[in-house]
């Protein structure tokens, strides 16, 4: 008998449609998922959300952010 099968979260045995992937929520509110096929940025399929700014390195969008707000 091989036992080639990995451990698998309960969404992929319940075939419930969800994303492995981090889901970025930016600093203007935007979403983006860190999947390159993600299909659907709704957070509820993603286990995991993460604010941009959290980003090793940081988002570019933080800083044009608070470009904006420097200006206005
Ligand atoms: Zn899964
Ligand atoms: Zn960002
Ligand atoms: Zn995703």
């Amino acid at each position: 008998m091989i036992v080639d099968r990995q451990i698998q979260c309960a969404e992929c045995v319940s075939d419930v449609d969800h994303c492995h992937d981090a889901l970025l929520r930016h600093a203007d509110g935007s979403l983006e998922c860190t999947g390159a096929d993600c299909v659907d940025l709704a957070s509820v399929r993603h286990a995991l959300s993460i604010d941009c700014a959290e980003l090793q390195g940081g988002c570019g969008c933080v800083e044009a952010t608070r470009d904006e707000l420097l200006a206005s």
